[in-house]
């Protein structure tokens, strides 16, 4: 059963098969599902740094315009000649700065002389011309602080006091910008940049730049390692928009982020804020929730490819469970008969060197050895057998069990093959089966197969063929097919070719074989037999009729002899006002068809017969076919009123017991049974069947009686009825007619 394993296989990888695509297309749509995030992550944060810029602007405008508004306020206070002096002025106001953010506030005239409101004195403070030159408030550029270090933004607006023109600085620092205007974005890792409108840096949120006058633009190109053109066009661009007082948003490439850029005009002096941040830091929360995505995704993905698989298996389960009950025997656990077609044909088509051979064997009287040794123990010597042969045999050999006792098997071999044959007849001889020795004989037929065949169920008849040729030949064993066989398979063929025509041209005509009542050996019926009149010679039935069963022809036939003999019986019955009973051959064929009874009965009504005079005759080997529910088909035959004889009664092995459920009317006791009459055996068993026959109220008959002592034999067993030579051959249904109207 080597083969079996590479179905499984070969049905396995076709499942994994489906899944493969499956997860290919999982993996590709998973792909662009994060292709997909990834594209909206990137507007996300293009939108995202674009409105926290504008945000930032916003806010500083609106800072600015307080401070600026305040400035205006003190300024206009002034000039209303309220304050007599920079110290009035600087009481006023003192306790305001803090609420403005302004940390001071100073007063100096054009020579940068003057006071601040915390009580330092200012000498030659640099550059003056700048704030006198202003006429509104004005926001200055980064400058040194009029008392420390460091750097701060003047808003200034000029005044005159006691004549005398003076300029009123508000301080900031330009550190508290930074903390309270320009806040770092994105943990630190986004910024931004207050720029003046030819790219001076004036704050930036980093804290990185210390000095004065450094140059955004030259600053990102160092601080970014910008050397691609892209990126050095995208800033130049900035720098064209930003003279130009426009706006707008970038990115550039750098370590492996994208860095998102906005620049937004603010309402003082052309500034800019510049805000700048990398991809990940927004896109960091979004990177969890598109990993927690992707994994509850492919979490899914496996528990889908899990299912596929469960479901895979199962299917296999049920599919081998399917394959065990549509390839398996379950006695010997080797192929059956679909298995050894659909493998054999596969065997048959490999380019072997050695010579291919088919084997069909089965085991002589196995029926009887059933009757003996029962069901149960006779599957053993199945089994065994089975086992055996697939070990004796090569190892590329392929045996099934075809049917009950009939085995069939496969292979190439280069040896001797009747050395081989005689191996398997000495080694399968006996077989030990629950420590009791079994002596089997087999038959064996065999057929060397030829490089042109190719059908695997004509070999298999033609080995068949070789075997039944065995079975009349006491001394052999095994038959190898040979021309004698070819010559009868070419006649089967030529008979095969010419049948239906033989059907249609009325070749087949009924005889009638009389009956005989034992006791006044007067005429009671008569048995209906076919004969086929081709071209002036009679062909006897054994000729054709088995032929005609493997075929199935049997079916067509034999509902034309019934019709034939039908139509015979009701021109008796208008000639003469009465109707012997008639006997017809029902093949087993038939029952194959559960409503096959309803042709007959339809057959019957037509010529309005009654069905008792009709006896169905069904042989004994049609009541032990496993294939055949007999019990079934002999209650509806009975039940539609037929008469019912068990044909070659004796030469089946059925066992008695079963006689007494079946709804039978006569026994029809075999040739052979008068024939061996001299054999006490036999007698015993003949005498048997009268008793049983005679218990169960069934009616006997014995045919093929050919004398005198024959006749004298069947009336000493009580037979009820006699068909055979010595009364009369099968007669033509003139000669019949003559027959019957002399003894009746
Ligand atoms: P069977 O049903 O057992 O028929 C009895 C056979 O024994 C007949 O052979 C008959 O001619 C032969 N016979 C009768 N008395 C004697 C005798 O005293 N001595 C000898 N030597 N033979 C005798 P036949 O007509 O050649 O038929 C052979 C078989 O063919 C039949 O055996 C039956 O099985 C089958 N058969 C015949 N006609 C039909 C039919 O219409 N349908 C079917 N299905 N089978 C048929
Ligand atoms: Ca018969
Ligand atoms: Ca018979």
């Amino acid at each position: 059963m080597k083969k079996r394993n590479k179905h499984q296989i070969q049905r396995y990888k076709l499942h994994i098969q489906w899944i493969l695509p499956l997860f290919i297309i999982l993996l590709v749509l998973s792909y662009l599902g994060i292709r997909f995030v990834k594209n909206l992550t990137y507007k996300n944060v293009y939108n995202n740094i674009t409105e926290l810029s504008e945000q930032t602007t916003a806010q500083l405008n609106l800072s600015i315009t307080d401070q600026k508004k305040f400035v205006e306020i003190m300024v206009d206070s002034i000039n209303s000649g309220y304050f007599k002096t920079a110290d009035d002025i600087f009481n006023r106001y003192r306790n305001d700065l803090e609420d403005y953010h302004f940390t001071r506030l100073v007063i100096l005239d054009k020579q940068g002389n003057g006071m601040t409101s915390d009580g330092h004195i200012v000498e030659n403070y640099p550059n003056m011309q700048e704030f006198f030159n202003q006429s509104t408030v004005y926001l200055s550029e980064n400058r040194p602080s009029t008392v420390s270090n460091n750097q701060v933004n003047i808003y200034s607006k000029t005044f005159t006091l006691n004549r005398k023109n003076l300029v009123l600085f508000a301080t900031v620092n330009t550190e508290d910008y930074k903390e309270i205007l320009l806040r770092r974005l994105f943990h630190g890792k986004g910024g931004t940049y207050l720029i003046n409108n030819s790219g001076s840096i004036l704050i930036d949120s980093f804290s990185d730049i210390n000095q004065n006058n450094v140059n955004l633009y030259h600053y990102l190109k160092e601080k970014y390692q910008l050397t691609s053109e892209e990126s050095l066009a995208k800033l130049d661009l900035m720098a064209e928009n930003i003279r130009n007082k426009q706006v707008g948003t970038f990115d550039i490439k750098f370590d492996k982020s994208t860095y998102f850029i906005h620049y937004e005009k603010l309402n003082v002096n052309d500034w800019y804020v510049v805000s700048l941040a990398p991809d990940d830091t927004i896109a960091k929360e979004l990177t969890t929730f598109i990993t927690l995505s992707l994994l509850a995704c492919l979490f899914i993905i496996l528990i889908i490819i899990g299912i596929c698989i469960y479901i895979d298996l199962s299917n296999q389960k049920k599919n081998h469970k399917l394959y065990k009950i549509a390839y398996i025997d379950p006695i010997t656990f080797l192929g059956n008969d679909s298995y050894f077609k659909e493998n054999g044909s596969l065997f048959l088509h490999n380019n072997d060197e050695q010579t291919k051979y088919i084997i069909s064997l089965d085991i002589d009287k196995f029926k009887a050895l059933n009757t003996i040794y029962g069901y149960e123990f006779c599957n053993q010597i199945l089994k065994k057998l089975g086992e055996k042969l697939t070990t004796i045999l090569p190892s590329n050999n392929i045996t099934c069990r075809i049917s009950n006792d009939v085995f069939a098997t496969i292979f190439s071999y280069k040896n001797n093959i009747e050395h081989l044959l005689n191996k398997i007849f000495t080694e399968v001889s006996t077989l030990n089966i629950d420590d009791v020795s079994i002596y089997i004989n087999l038959s064996i037929g065999v057929y060397k197969i030829k490089s042109e065949d190719t059908d695997i169920n004509k070999l298999l008849d033609k080995a068949y063929m070789a075997r039944a040729k065995i079975k009349g030949l006491y001394h052999d064993n095994y038959y190898i097919f040979d021309e004698l066989l070819e010559n009868k398979l070419i006649e089967e063929q030529k008979i095969e070719s010419s049948m239906e025509d033989a059907l249609k041209n009325n070749e087949f005509k009924v005889v009638y074989q009389p009956k005989t009542l034992t006791h006044n050996e007067k005429l009671i019926g008569a048995e209906a037999l076919i004969r086929w009149e081709k071209n002036g010679n009679i062909i006897p039935p054994n000729k054709f009729i088995p032929l005609f069963e493997k075929n199935k022809f049997i079916i067509k036939l034999d509902l034309y002899i019934f019709e034939q003999v039908c139509k015979d019986m009701a021109n008796w019955k208008k000639q003469y006002g009465y109707v012997p009973t008639i006997s017809i051959n029902v093949s087993k064929e038939h029952f194959v068809n559960e409503n096959f009874i309803d042709t007959y009965v339809a057959i019957c009504d037509k010529y309005q017969l009654d069905r008792r005079y009709i006896d169905l005759e069904i042989t004994e080997s049609a009541t032990i076919d496993e294939k055949i529910d007999i019990l079934k088909i002999l209650n509806t035959i009975k039940e539609k009123g037929f008469t019912i004889s068990i044909d070659d009664f004796g030469t089946g092995y059925s066992s008695l017991s079963m006689l007494q459920n079946m709804p039978i009317d006569i026994i029809k006791i075999d040739k052979i049974f008068v024939d061996k009459a001299d054999l006490n055996s036999d007698k015993n068993i003949i005498n048997y069947i009268m008793f049983l026959a005679n218990r169960l109220d069934v009616k006997t008959i014995v045919e093929g009686v050919e004398t005198k002592e024959q006749v004298e034999f069947v009336k000493n067993l009580k037979c009820d009825m006699i068909q055979g030579f010595y009364y009369s051959k099968p007669i033509s249904k003139e000669d019949f007619e003559d027959y019957f109207n002399k003894n009746r």
